[in-house]
């Protein structure tokens, strides 16, 4: 059974793709299936993937690798239950000759919600790679070319002997609750009066995960959360491949309610109570994260049930 305080529906977690890890290495069966006619393509570019166009839940363009006049740069996100091998081929040219004219380019963050299971999670994965290959040009220890390797989940440096692998940030992501259970939110100085949302922040350096959530919510709101260790709560994590971090979703409890905001990160935070929410979703006061980031899920979780508009 499930841990039913995990939070078991997060879209962008969604997993219906085997990643045979085991076979990345296996020369032989990766060159074999990058011919095999069966075998399907992802097509990426940074954070967005071809889309079929139409209405209503998105699908990704998948076409044969047969079709394909250069197999030199695929990288392999795994198998489905029917054994069927798929690849992201990355950042093609727009008008590449092997798409259909009529595809769309899209962002994960836009169509991750409306995706198939077994489509959004090899969108994450080829949107994660090919982040993390375009932003890695060069080692980094001798600053010296690198070759792709590992069916593209390494860049080899030779010189040094060294395997470079995709890198992943863990990030933070707290909803507070008080006494009272109110919850805490707040907007970036960056938004739109009215845009709220959970807080969120890198694990630095040398830090656990727990004792960044009490900092960046103490940086941040002045709020400082309880002593105790039931006071943080983790229940459960997301892939945010933009370009390479993994939230960690949290709730966490407080009896200092006092609010300081920093001005450089938050401009304002407020607590609300169910009711308080609710009205002001109701009444577009207040807009809340789209249903694809944790944070949405985070809120929902406190809330008890969905909540009306998103950014
Ligand atoms: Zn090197």
């Amino acid at each position: 059974m499930t841990n039913p305080r995990l939070l078991d529906d997060l879209l962008l977690s969604r997993a219906a793709i085997e990643r045979a890890a085991h076979l990345r290495s296996d020369g032989e069966w990766q060159r074999s299936r990058a011919q095999d006619p069966a075998s399907l393509v992802v097509w990426v570019r940074g954070n967005e993937t071809a889309i079929a166009p139409g209405g209503g839940d998105s699908s990704l363009i998948l076409t044969s690798v047969a079709d394909l006049d250069d197999r030199s740069d695929l990288s392999f996100l795994g198998v489905d239950a029917e054994d069927r091998a798929y690849f992201a081929l990355h950042s093609p040219t727009p008008e590449h000759p092997g798409l259909p004219p009529d595809a769309q380019w899209s962002s994960l963050r836009s169509v991750g919600s409306t995706l198939s299971d077994l489509h959004a999670g090899l969108t994450v994965t080829a949107v994660a790679l090919d982040n993390w290959r375009s932003r890695t040009r060069w080692c980094s220890v001798c600053g010296g070319a690198l070759t792709v390797g590992n069916a593209g989940w390494s860049l080899r440096c030779d010189a040094d002997n060294v395997d470079h692998f995709p890198r992943t940030d863990p990030a933070v992501i707290v909803l507070v609750r008080d006494d009272d259970d109110r919850a805490l939110l707040g907007r970036h100085v960056n938004w739109p009066v009215g845009r709220m949302s959970t807080f969120a922040g890198f694990v630095e350096a040398g830090e656990s995960a727990e004792a960044a959530v009490r900092r960046e919510l103490e940086e941040e709101t002045g709020v400082v959360i309880g002593p105790n260790p039931d006071d943080v709560l983790y229940l459960g994590s997301q892939p945010w491949p933009f370009p390479c971090s993994l939230m960690l979703g949290y709730h966490a409890w407080t009896s200092q309610t006092e609010i300081t905001v920093d001005g450089e990160e938050i401009a304002e935070a407020h607590w609300f109570s169910r009711a308080e929410l609710l009205r002001a979703c109701e009444s577009r006061d207040v807009t809340l994260p789209p249903a694809v980031s944790i944070s949405r899920k985070l809120i929902e979780r406190w809330f008890g049930e969905p909540l009306p508009g998103q950014w």
